[in-house]
């Protein structure tokens, strides 16, 4: 097998789902399942499916082109403002996308036109993150003008919070949201299908046994494929935390000093690390850098840990198991090394499991050749 890939477990991604959709749905709040981490990967988007979601969503055109080039057929959002370069491709390959310029809402509109398709609208409202959004104030006024467009539909309203700015969604900024909701909706005689809440961010809000009000829609994408909400970083329980794995060859291993000699100055990406403990240590490297994966975002496995990486190299210490030049190991990853190892040409996604053999030394994998 080539190294290094990404494992992805879509067994482990639809029970995530699935669990999600479970208890969401008992509040009225449907899902719409979050590709654009796994760079729209067709087996990652069709687990997502078979287990519920209401639709699938990706910040980019390509990852959507990509999935209906698979034959997915699934409504799919596009949760980044479309760029006005692109709205014709964004109407015959997106259902929906999400908006906060009327120029490219207009721009949409005669796409559409050229097309003879609908495309739907959600307008995404500003609720302090600092990211994209209409400033509430001026909501009303810019539904007023998408109503006005030739095939367009007004779909719903939308808020995403604690990316840029860290703002936490809370019982002040959801209820603002469905206020709006209600005052579009008051002032156009019309009623709004989405009234979309926000991110994986918003699930301690959704399931913090509050009332979410007219919010009856979150796009989840770390929670479904991490099992994480990403506000602390916690585990979301009965999900699964593990559903891709990172797997890299060693081409050196042996014991070197642990401390570097010479007069020393600045590494290859800037930084001036410090080695701790001195004597002799087990090293290992593996053929993966930073080009591949964030190594800050890398879980070794027990009994190993992660001393530095530069762009083509990652190095570990083994303070057990001495493995050799050849062996694969094993790493968990956190949203950010998922999304650069998903974005390496490098890397190879794999299905998770089908021809490795695990050796019962702490999670070091065999490979069969
Ligand atoms: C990335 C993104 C999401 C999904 O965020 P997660 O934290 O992965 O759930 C939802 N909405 C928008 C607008 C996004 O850009």
């Amino acid at each position: 097998m080539t190294a290094p890939r990404l494992e992805i477990d879509s067994g482990k991604i639809e029970h995530n789902t699935r669990t999600l959709v479970g208890l969401l749905s008992t509040l009225g709040i449907s899902i719409a399942g979050v590709t654009k981490a796994a760079l729209g990967c067709p087996d990652v988007a069709r687990a997502m499916l078979r287990a519920g979601v209401s639709a699938l969503a990706d910040s980019r055109i390509e990852n959507i082109e990509a999935m209906r080039r698979e034959g997915i057929d699934a409504p799919m959002w596009l949760i980044r403002s479309p760029m006005l370069s692109q709205t014709d491709r964004v109407v015959r390959a997106a259902d929906l996308s999400c908006n906060t310029e009327l120029s490219v809402i207009a721009s949409l509109s005669r796409a559409a036109g050229r097309s003879g398709r609908l495309h739907q609208v959600v307008l995404m409202v500003e609720l302090g993150d600092l990211r994209e959004g209409i400033l509430p104030v001026n909501l009303n006024a810019v539904a007023g003008a998408v109503l006005g467009l030739p095939g367009i539909r007004l779909a719903g309203i939308g808020a995403n919070l604690a990316c840029l700015g860290g703002v936490a969604p809370d019982r002040n900024n959801m209820d603002e949201l469905s206020t709006l909701a209600e005052s579009v909706e008051a002032s156009f005689g019309i009623e709004l299908e989405w009234v979309s809440g926000g991110n994986s961010a918003n699930l301690e809000w959704a399931l913090g046994g509050g009332d979410p009000g007219r919010i009856n829609h979150l796009r989840l994408g770390e929670a479904i494929l991490l099992g994480c909400e990403p506000m602390h970083r916690r585990p979301i329980p009965e999900l699964y935390p593990d559903a891709f794995t990172l797997v890299a060859e060693i081409i050196e291993s042996g014991s070197k000093p642990a401390q570097p000699w010479g007069k020393r100055a600045q590494t290859a990406f800037g930084n001036t690390p410090d080695f701790g403990e001195a004597g002799e240590i087990w090293r290992v490297i593996l053929a993966v850098g930073r080009q591949d994966v964030d190594p800050a975002g890398l879980q070794a496995p027990p009994g190993m840990s992660i001393l530095g990486a530069s762009g083509d190299h990652l190095v570990v210490q083994c303070d057990g198991a001495r493995p050799a030049v050849g062996d694969e190991i094993r790493f968990g990853l956190d949203y950010s090394a998922l999304v650069r190892a998903m974005s390496s040409p490098f890397v190879r996604p794999a299905p998770a499991g089908s021809m490795l053999l695990l050796k019962p030394d702490g999670g070091k994998s065999a490979t069969v050749r």
